[in-house]
């Protein structure tokens, strides 16, 4: 290859399958106005490169991390540790000194110095090793970096070392550990990261300190409720720091179903106006239901459609009427089971088939308690099955008006006690009594010992607390 073809090769972008580098290389490309990283034109790419490092410049000047203007200084910290922006020993030079250190940091290598190896990233010539001061080097067993016995670092070619230089531009930054949202549906990717370089012009460019987040897994609730196409992959959240502190790495992962059903959740309006109903399930005395539900989304997907039991099992306990979200959180639900769980029609219409019976038969019982010992055997599959069995015969002997099949039908059963590894029984407990609050809900009934007591419980009886209103409010133009 010609000395101009690598020169060409060093100022062009490409994608690897480092997920932090993808995240930064798109950064790269938003800074040069590029739609995606391949399109990068070597001038744009030295404009691009111009401009961080300026940022940075400007950054050193300020010496202080704690002044009203270091926050990229603070920040710069956790990405790029011991070098010519940061350390200590920067402090005592002229201003002229800092502007070339770091101008020479940021400036290629010559030709003559390149090692002779390739870029471990993505295979092109590399022009040198590359340590904890470029690139975040946390211990993941996934992304755990490949270095060559005696060499302190990677070897990356120029445009691999430029996109972790850019990195922190893609990220949301906290001050603490950094957060970056991955994918491999490229124009999710491209969206989210041109989103954050925008907002970050504020905290890299101007330096002021960015906002609190209530929880790092808020951030792709956020990123996904704002976006408008079909999701085409998972999105992976990484939290990290390259801090001398100590250096982490936290990799949390969303499938693509359930990431696409939250996205979703902000669009089909039949969904969308349970979504407030979803964030009160979710939130807790001291926290709000947008942490709860991205956590939960993050963590343990089974458990939101537990939430939404509880909480309507409590709205009950505590006006004894059937609170009037039941019907909206019962469809979000019902989307849950088959769009997230894959969970099929036909065994989803079972479950339903058994709450609407289960309704048929409170619906005649005038005091609440009755209700109260159903949810009361959620935690206990045995009890259930044995208070599904004292009811069966009930029905038999008794039967409700409209019924027409048996109270537990054997596919039922199957689906609620089968302990089974591939049955989730515990979740189909959950989805029954939402449903079984469903149907009695439409079906109107109103407990004498209940209604005695308490007026009808609206959304008013339990406001979204502060942080969730907020959220929504954010929403209102979607
Ligand atoms: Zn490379």
């Amino acid at each position: 290859m010609s000395v101009a073809d690598l020169d060409e090769q060093q100022h062009r972008l490409v994608l690897t399958a480092h997920p932090l580098q993808r995240v930064g290389a798109y950064a790269l490309a938003e800074l040069t106005g590029a739609e995606e990283p391949e399109k990068v034109t070597p001038e744009g790419f030295r404009t691009a490169v111009e401009k961080m490092t300026a940022d940075a410049v400007r950054a050193a000047k300020v010496r202080d991390t704690k002044a009203p203007d270091g926050f990229w200084l603070k920040v710069s910290l956790s990405f790029f540790p011991n070098s010519k922006m940061n350390h200590n020993a920067q402090l005592k030079k002229s201003d002229e000194e800092l502007d070339a250190g770091i101008r020479e940091w940021r400036t290629p290598p010559e030709l003559a110095s390149w090692p002779g190896v390739r870029c471990v990233l993505c295979g092109r010539e590399a022009v040198g090793f590359y340590g904890k001061v470029d690139v975040p080097l946390a211990e993941s067993h996934l992304y755990r970096n490949t270095t060559p016995r005696g060499h302190a670092g990677l070897a990356l070619c120029w445009p691999c070392v430029c996109s972790f230089h850019a990195l922190p531009y893609g990220c949301r930054l906290t001050g603490g550990p950094s957060i970056a949202l991955h994918s491999w549906d490229e124009r999710f990717l491209a969206r989210v990261v041109s989103r954050q370089v925008e907002r970050n012009h504020q905290h890299i460019v101007l330096g002021r300190a960015a906002d609190k987040i209530p929880a790092r897994e808020v951030v792709a609730l956020h990123a996904l409720r704002h976006y408008g196409e079909r999701l085409t992959a998972g999105v992976e959240l990484l939290v990290f720091s390259n801090n001398n502190k100590g250096q982490t790495l936290e990799i949390h992962s969303l499938e693509q179903p359930l990431a696409e059903w939250l996205r979703k959740t902000a669009r089909r309006p039949e969904l969308r106006q349970g979504f407030a109903a979803l964030l009160r399930a979710h939130a807790g005395p001291k926290s709000p239901g947008v942490v709860g539900l991205a956590r939960n989304a993050f963590h343990d997907p089974e458990r939101i459609p537990a939430a939404c039991a509880r909480y309507l099992a409590d709205r009950f306990d505590r006006s004894g009427l059937v609170p009037s979200d039941a019907a909206d959180l019962a469809g979000l639900c019902s989307s849950f089971a088959i769009e997230v769980m894959w969970m099929k029609e036909n065994d989803l219409a079972e479950i339903k088939a058994t709450a609407h019976s289960v309704a048929l038969l409170l619906n005649r019982e005038t005091s609440a308690g009755k209700l109260r010992e159903f949810h009361s055997t959620l935690k206990d599959p045995g009890r259930m099955q044995a208070w599904l069995r004292t009811r069966a015969v009930e029905w038999t002997l008794n039967p409700p008006e409209g019924a027409d099949r048996p109270l537990l039908g054997s596919r039922a059963f199957q689906l609620l006690f089968d302990t089974g590894s591939d049955n989730r029984a515990w979740f189909h407990r959950q989805l029954l009594f939402v449903a079984v609050l469903e149907e009695l809900h439409r079906l109107g009934w109103r407990p004498a010992d209940g209604a005695a007591v308490a007026k009808e419980i609206t959304e008013e009886d339990q406001p979204l607390g502060e942080d969730d209103t907020k959220y929504l409010q954010g929403e209102e133009s979607l």
